[in-house]
């Protein structure tokens, strides 16, 4: 017979795995709970363009589970889960730990999609974690360190020249973002922000196509042309068509928010 002490499992730590934990614990739930998520930290994802930035830090849009979860009742493993077995109803992780479990909640997310682009992972930047945010910012400063240091005109304008590829509402605050951010960071280096080109790439006849937030279509055009290195929408019909060969310009920096898929 099985114990009434088996815990209910939550994998994995995003919006759903930590807000089922929060909300159990909440409602004084009498079982066991533990989270398992291979990383150490939450990502509060609408907030990673503020750490991008610099505005936040990486507490505040990264905070450590262990701390989410004190005093909460609620157990914190990390660890990366490789093998669940529902008949046996246990869970084993890639440094070879097993939970067993009573009940199980599956909230391990998706991940960047590419749609078979061939190129498309390796010569894009996803945007997802905390790393990727840090990584982006490096790159971009990196990117204009250069740009102000070269009088190789056309070196120079692809170094400031970026491509956001996905015109979702995470591709449009991201493009809207770095069109104030930019300008920015370059101005102090010397440098001319009219000569960033930053592009905004969509697959469709239209941005935020399909998409809940599409009534605020035009708002956010306005909004994108209007940033400080206005951002230019290019729209595409596939974006199989914008595959390393057929990039409309040539951008040091691409970005991907072409799409999500499950995880494997
Ligand atoms: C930049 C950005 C901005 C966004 N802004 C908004 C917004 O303003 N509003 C909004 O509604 N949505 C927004 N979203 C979308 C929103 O973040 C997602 O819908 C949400 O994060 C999905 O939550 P989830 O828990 O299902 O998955 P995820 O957030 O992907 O979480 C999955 C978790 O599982 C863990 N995990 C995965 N595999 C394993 C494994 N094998 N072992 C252990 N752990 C594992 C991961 O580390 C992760 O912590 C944004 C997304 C991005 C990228």
């Amino acid at each position: 017979m099985r114990s009434s002490q088996q815990p209910t499992l939550i994998l994995g730590g995003g919006f759903t795995g930590l807000f089922a934990a929060l909300h159990l614990s909440h409602r004084n739930y009498p079982r066991p709970i533990i989270l398992i998520d291979d990383a150490e930290r939450f990502v509060f994802k609408p907030l990673l363009y503020e750490y991008l930035s610099g505005e936040m830090s990486s507490d505040q849009v990264c905070p450590l589970f262990s701390e989410l979860l004190e005093h909460r009742g609620v157990t914190f493993v990390q660890g990366c889960v490789n093998n669940i077995d529902l008949t046996g109803r246990r869970v084993r992780l890639a440094e070879g730990t097993e939970y067993g479990y009573e009940y199980l909640v599956l909230g391990l997310g998706s991940t960047t999609g590419y749609f078979g682009v061939p190129g498309a992972q390796q010569n894009t930047f996803a945007f997802r974690t905390g790393e990727d945010a840090l990584l982006l910012a490096r790159h971009l400063r990196d990117c204009l360190q250069r740009a102000s240091q070269t009088s190789d005109r056309a070196e120079r304008r692809k170094l400031l020249s970026v491509a956001v590829v996905g015109g979702g509402p995470s591709g449009v605050e991201l493009a809207a973002t770095l069109g104030d951010l930019l300008p920015q960071w370059y101005e102090p280096l010397g440098g001319d922000p009219r000569e960033l080109q930053i592009v905004l790439i969509n697959h469709g006849k239209m941005l935020l196509e399909g998409d809940i937030n599409s009534k605020l279509r035009s708002a956010a055009t306005e909004a994108l042309a209007s940033r400080r290195a206005p951002v230019r929408l290019q729209l595409v019909r596939r974006w199989s068509r914008c595959s390393r060969a057929r990039w409309p310009f040539s951008p040091q920096t691409r970005i991907n928010f072409g799409g999500w898929q499950p995880r494997p």
